[in-house]
């Protein structure tokens, strides 16, 4: 079974549509365009999601509407916080599926990690998530609804944050979906998120970062480069024998930034395997003439990652070399590790194959 149960298959899913699609829905159910942009608002400008409670409409507006038409929203299954304020929420949807999504306080600003799939097939060597495996992408409703429910549960809708699409999942391995949620979040209707306010990370998925080049509104963009030459970074992220280093910097050298912006590169320090004084000064080299900051990650360990953390020190020196090279660099300071909201800890247990999956293990073997 999938996203619906046979009685609700016609229903039109209006957490979904952007607000153009939504007039058009509306159109179609021979209802006034016009009323489209109310519903939009009530959607995602107050968090209501009862039609009953829309009260600008006619109670038989909110009558028909109930009859034909539901907004999907994730319920939270689990919340967590962490003795540093970042709190993780285990989301569940629709079909059951479960996500995580995550709220970082005071970064300075305000932040929202959200997930763009369930699972994620990238499978780099040293997250958690790649490790479930790629269960289904998320729709843009499914991303759009994690900032509804958050920014309800944390009393945050009419409060400014940033998004990053750091959770569960490769953004640019479910491109259409993730650009209509952008697009949805910027609506000034509704959450008005500037795109200049989220930041978009990729393995690096060049056909699509091609595509994102030609989007007219585009989010910051950072990249999990993670190792300066193909030989180590082959070792950790599967995707690099297909797009490698040099394709990779060569497409942000062509990527459209605006004056002043620049490409984050995530780099995630493992210790003894892309951490040596070496590496920094290749590093440097490679993105010397790229418009970029670092942001060196040192890894969460955790069991079932074969790779450990470096020292403190380590660390520090890395980021030395790199700013002696006149790069700018930052440590990620890890948030939310005690409760596993920290960078890759992102899993959730037992959904890692779909029923269909399951059973066809359970007949034919992995
Ligand atoms: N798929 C996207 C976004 C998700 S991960 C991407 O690869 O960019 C967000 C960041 O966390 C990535 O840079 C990722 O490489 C990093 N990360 C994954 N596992 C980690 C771990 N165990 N410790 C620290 N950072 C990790």
């Amino acid at each position: 079974m999938r996203h619906t149960v046979s009685t609700t298959q016609s229903f039109v899913d209006l957490a979904e549509l952007v607000r153009a699609a939504l007039e058009d829905a509306f159109q179609k159910l021979g209802l006034e365009r016009f009323r489209a942009r109310q519903v939009f608002r009530w959607i995602h400008h107050q968090g209501v999601t009862s039609f009953d409670l829309m009260t600008d409409l006619s109670q038989q507006l909110r009558a028909t509407l109930a009859a034909s038409c539901r907004i999907s929203t994730p319920t939270i299954a689990q919340r967590q916080l962490s003795s540093d304020g970042t709190e993780k929420f285990l989301l569940q949807l629709a079909d059951g599926r479960q996500i995580e999504s995550v709220f970082i306080p005071d970064t300075p600003s305000m932040t929202f990690c959200l997930s763009t799939q369930v699972g994620c097939a990238m499978a780099c060597r040293f997250c958690l998530t790649g490790k479930m495996g790629l269960v289904r992408n998320l729709t843009a409703g499914e991303i759009v609804g994690q900032v509804r429910v958050l920014a309800g549960a944390l009393d945050m809708r009419h409060t400014r944050f940033n998004i990053v699409l750091m959770g569960m999942g490769e953004p640019l391995h479910n491109y259409d979906e993730t650009i209509k949620a952008l697009r949805i979040l910027a609506d000034d209707q509704g959450m008005a998120v500037s795109p200049r306010r989220v930041t978009l990370s990729t393995v690096g998925v060049l056909p699509a970062l091609e595509r994102l080049a030609s989007e007219p509104r585009m989010p910051n963009l950072a990249i999990s480069l993670h190792a300066p030459t193909d030989a180590i970074r082959g070792q950790l992220v599967p995707i690099n024998k297909k797009y490698g280093v040099s394709d990779i910097i060569e497409a942000c050298k062509r990527f459209p930034l605006k004056r002043r912006s620049r490409i984050t590169f995530e780099y995630v320090l493992l210790a003894g395997i892309n951490d040596s004084p070496d590496d920094a000064r290749r590093l440097a080299r490679l993105l010397s003439g790229v418009k970029s900051k670092i942001n060196l990650i040192p890894l969460n360990a955790a069991p079932g990652i074969p790779f450990e953390r470096p020292s403190d020190e380590v660390v520090d020196w890395f980021a030395r070399i790199l700013a002696d090279h006149h790069l700018t660099v930052s440590v990620r300071k890890s948030r939310g590790r005690d409760i596993r909201a920290a960078c890759g800890q992102l899993i959730v247990e037992g959904q890692n194959k779909s029923a269909g999956q399951q059973l066809a293990t359970l007949a034919f073997g992995d």
